[in-house]
């Protein structure tokens, strides 16, 4: 097997490129062509970051296995390539083989010997939960460029976390890995990669392919062009079908075919559900509905004091702590507002950013909270886990925990059922619902203003690398953001209850 680079007139492809292509062409034609892009955010470089980590962990376990660098260039890498294949003693990470200009590495290539000669099995190493639809079609590239390349192939599998795993021993992840066998379902495919090359050296020697937007455009990724496409489109309806909760997708899908694209336009015989029916007339007319009587009948029960609790939770790809387990979550903050009945509020809070195991500080915290009156959450069924998960990891606080856990209600059923501004745009997160009741309250003021910027302030704070003074920075904002929270939810309840 000699491999060389082919002469790249043409714009070189990888499987990564192939995969933007089966999403959207344009959106591979906009790739090459380097059109402006959004930037990579810091929760995409996160996910980046998560995914060598997880890389690096599965050529670990394997022993004996060579790297193929990517330096000093890729011709190289092909050359290295082709002698480890024909010597086929060792597993091969990072293989690199090239076909018809689409350029390939493959995670870890592992040899078997017999008498017919040595075939390989591939591993494609991915960070998630199981195998998705997505990764047969990396995983049938890899296969077409290799077996066009002369190498056997034996098998072929994504390597993917396994979310039961429970890391019982530090720094033991034997087994945390699980492979999903997927030789039958790639052939199929890879013997549609000839054509499918032809077809995208075509699409990219010519103009801008023009692609409508749609759901396409955030799965299985979120496109990187969409200010781009969306600039040059036709203004959407001002309240999209789309927008109402839970099956809007599926009714703007179906009400397009009518030619009706507009909330106000659907039709009174259209079977609306009372919600919908409820949003539909909030659109149509500009009024808030509020019902603060049916507010108080639902929440007469709620026992004082009342708690008003939030979490914020990290969870990893490669569990750091004994007894969690991969992308469980785990809580390293929470804030409560406690209430008494005339009004009166204590806030109580507590935040572990010292990078060990946070759940048994937080569990201590939470168990000098009162041990009665209702725990009161947006979602609650989130909280009700945290709150059990931690109960079960800290036992000597499992009974103010679990009580905690019994007298947690939730906040959101009832703003849904009595309450709909249309500025919620169908939303009825913590979030679409608070400007619309306190503008002054929402969290443009905030550094840290939603979950996703909490994870990764966690993560950069209890970097060993984080200095002191931007540790202290970053856990402010963490205190503001989950304080604001639970305060949000005292101010909305009393917004709604007409207290
Ligand atoms: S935004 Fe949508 S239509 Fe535009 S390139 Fe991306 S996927 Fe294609």
């Amino acid at each position: 097997m000699a491999q060389a680079l082919s002469h790249l007139r043409r714009p070189g492809l990888s499987k990564s490129r192939i995969s933007a292509f089966e999403q959207c062409p344009r959106r591979l034609w906009q790739q090459v062509h380097a059109r402006e892009r959004s930037d990579v955010d810091a929760s995409t470089q996160m996910s980046f970051a998560a995914g060598h980590a997880v890389g690096d962990l599965a050529c670990s376990q394997i022993a004996d296995g060579i790297m193929v660098e990517a330096e000093p260039d890729l011709q190289a890498a092909l050359t290295r390539t082709a002698e480890l294949v024909a010597i086929a003693d060792r597993p091969i990470f990072e293989a690199t083989f090239e076909h018809e200009g689409v350029l390939v590495r493959v995670d870890i290539l592992v040899p078997e010997r017999s008498a017919a000669g040595v075939a390989w099995h591939i591993y494609e190493v991915k960070s998630s939960g199981s195998a998705k639809s997505y990764h047969i079609g990396d995983l049938a590239t890899q296969y077409w460029v290799i077996a066009n390349c002369g190498v056997t192939i034996a098998s072929a599998s994504i390597r993917h976390i396994d979310t039961s795993f429970v890391l019982a021993t530090p720094d033991d992840y034997n087994g945390i890995f699980s492979d999903a066998p997927l030789m039958d379902q790639i052939s199929g495919i890879a013997a549609t990669r000839d054509a499918m090359i032809e077809d995208i050296q075509e699409m990219l020697a010519g103009e801008e392919p023009v692609c409508t937007t749609g759901t396409h455009c955030s799965s299985p990724f979120a496109c990187e062009f969409s200010s781009h496409c969306s600039s040059l489109e036709p203004a959407g309806p001002e309240w999209p079908i789309g927008e109402l909760p839970n099956t809007g997708a599926r009714l703007a899908e179906k009400w397009s075919a009518e030619s009706v694209f507009e909330i106000a336009d659907l039709p009174e015989d259209a079977g609306l559900n009372p919600l919908h029916t409820r949003i539909k007339h909030a659109v149509r007319t500009g009024e808030v509905y509020l019902d603060s009587d049916g507010v108080r009948q639902a929440t007469a029960g709620w026992a004082f004091p009342r708690i008003w609790l939030d979490f914020e939770t990290i969870g990893f790809a490669i569990p750091r702590w004994v007894g969690t387990s991969p992308y469980g979550q785990v809580p390293f903050q929470f804030s409560a507002h406690v209430e008494q009945a005339d009004g009166e509020l204590i806030h109580v809070e507590a935040l572990d950013l010292s990078g060990r195991d946070p759940r048994e500080p937080i569990a201590s915290a939470l168990a000098k909270l009162p041990r009665e009156g209702a725990v009161i959450a947006w979602n609650a069924g989130f909280e009700r886990r945290c709150l059990r998960m931690l109960a079960e990891a800290v036992p000597c606080h499992r009974e103010a925990l679990f009580s905690l856990a019994e007298r947690t209600v939730d906040l959101l059923p009832v703003a849904k059922a009595h309450y709909y501004h249309r500025d919620q745009r169908g939303s009825f997160s913590i979030k679409a619902v608070l400007p619309t009741l306190l503008p002054d309250l929402a969290y443009g003021d905030l550094a840290i203003a939603d979950g996703g910027d909490a994870q990764l302030a966690y993560v950069e704070a209890t970097d060993p690398g984080c200095s002191g003074e931007r540790r202290a920075e970053l856990a402010a904002g963490l205190v503001a953001y989950c304080e604001r929270d639970t305060l949000a939810m005292v101010e909305i309840y009393r917004e709604l209850s007409g207290r």
